[in-house]
């Protein structure tokens, strides 16, 4: 793209603050906000009738299959289901196959993102080789390779081994990284199914009890407070969870917790529909713990909003209950689900927004070039929402390769309207395009298939 097409006026936007204000962008960075901003001759000037605007979203879990498993998901597919919800970062977890335990591994995937050209993708990297749960990776060269990785994990496992993760959590600590660990106590969660309750027992599902997360949550910020290094615990889903947090910051654990749009918005109530497409990992909750993990979020015990994005093809999922894979999309309706339960309810202001979607999670990956205020000089990441318009999930019209939402059909509020990356717009009028190669576009959506490997 030349530089006579990539300056732009955004007009009608809506502050955080809720103040009214135009940005304008130059060489990837904002050049000037304010009300009635002079255009200048190259710009090109694009109207959001008053729409919201939100530093560029960043999403610190997210399951993009490649190497591996292709025909769930690719880097670009993926980056492409990011765009199209507004983030212009996601990382990307370590358990595809090849495991990403090595700076080989990471170093592919980064340099994957990079060309696809829709968001920066940071690839996590595996603690344990081969996510088997015994001897740490290569977490050094890892953390020194191109990827520059500050964030490792085993997620989909837990790191189970007390003493394994003591390791982890000291190795890291020389580079200021940090363990985001997948709590879930396994020998107390063979089989399981859904959440252990009323529900798991009328449906004869084998249950999945708030415990086995709550004992590693709480072992782990036990653990950091020894070895006095940074944990972060993955999908946060109890109410029990919440407040072992909410203890270990008090006590000034160095300790940060994410949770999932699905999380804050749908309960164990789903699998009574005995249909898979809402079976996941960690389980869907009671309406009490939705409740404490929407006021965790409120109040800043749980940092950040991740999604889970788990891409999982149709014979993965469209099976029995316990034969289907666990998992569900995330990227595409992640801002919609945080506007309904967060914002339209009055529990968080958009400033909180832009907190636990952009700021945090890029402070707590160390993403430097992300995650910034929306200000003169600043890269010009921006996701721009309407809040009050609703609008169908299609499955057969998402970005992803794969279909396993588990709100198809369902009506949610708030629609994105652009995504700005480096300057350049990856999602605008409900097209895709990527910052290196607009010819992306069409292949990757239309073609099942898709593109680029
Ligand atoms: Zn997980």
């Amino acid at each position: 793209m030349s530089a006579s097409n990539s300056n732009f006026l955004l007009t009608g936007l809506t502050l955080s603050d809720g103040t009214s204000s135009d940005i304008q962008i130059a060489g990837g960075v904002i050049t000037a906000i304010g009300k009635s901003l002079p255009k200048n001759s190259d710009d090109q000037v694009i109207n959001f009738n008053g729409s919201v605007v939100l530093p560029g979203l960043v999403d610190l879990h997210t399951h993009l299959r490649e190497p591996g498993k292709e025909d769930a998901e690719t880097v670009l597919s993926g980056s492409m289901a990011a765009a199209k919800g507004g983030y212009v970062a996601i990382s990307a977890m370590a358990n595809t196959s090849p495991v990403a335990d090595t700076a080989g591994v990471v170093e592919q995937v980064f340099a994957l993102g990079q060309s696809a050209g829709f968001a920066d993708v940071f690839p996590i990297g595996a603690v344990t080789q081969g996510l088997n749960g015994e001897a740490l990776s290569e977490i050094g060269a890892m953390a020194d390779s191109n990827a520059r990785v500050r964030v490792f994990s085993d997620d989909g496992n837990c790191v189970h081994d007390p003493l394994v993760m003591r390791r982890a959590l000291e190795y890291v600590k020389k580079f200021g990284g940090v363990i985001a660990q997948h709590a879930q106590e396994p020998s107390l969660t063979k089989g399981a199914q859904m959440n252990e309750g009323e529900i798991s027992s009328r449906l004869g599902l084998k249950g999945w009890p708030a415990v086995a997360e709550e004992a590693i949550i709480a072992r782990d910020v036990l653990l950091a407070d020894h070895v006095q290094s940074r944990l972060h615990i993955c999908h946060l889903t109890t109410a029990g969870g919440v407040e072992i947090i909410r203890w270990a910051k008090a006590r000034g654990i160095n300790v940060t917790a994410e949770v999932t749009p699905h999380h804050l918005l749908l309960t164990d109530e789903s699998a009574t529909s005995y249909d898979p497409i809402f079976k996941v990992n960690p389980p869907l909750r009671t309406h009490r713990d939705v409740e404490a993990l929407r006021e965790g979020l409120a109040d800043g015990t749980i940092d950040i909003v991740a999604t889970d994005h788990a891409p999982h093809p149709a014979e993965n999922k469209e099976c029995e209950w316990q034969e289907a894979a666990f998992g569900m999309l995330g990227l595409e309706s992640a801002l919609s689900i945080v506007n309904q339960t967060m914002v339209q309810t009055g529990l968080m202001n958009w400033e909180s927004v832009a907190d636990r979607m952009s700021y945090a999670p890029a402070r707590i990956g160390r993403y430097e070039n992300h995650g910034q205020k929306i200000a003169i000089g600043a890269p010009a990441h921006l996701t721009v929402i309407n809040p009050t318009q609703t609008y169908r999930v299609d499955r057969d019209l998402v970005a992803s390769r794969s279909r396993n939402t588990p709100f198809h059909g369902m009506e949610l509020t708030g629609v994105i309207q652009g995504t700005f990356f480096r300057g350049l717009p990856t999602f605008l009028a409900g097209k895709l395009t990527s910052i290196h190669n607009p010819a992306i576009q069409s292949n990757g959506i239309q073609n099942e298939g898709g593109t680029a490997k």
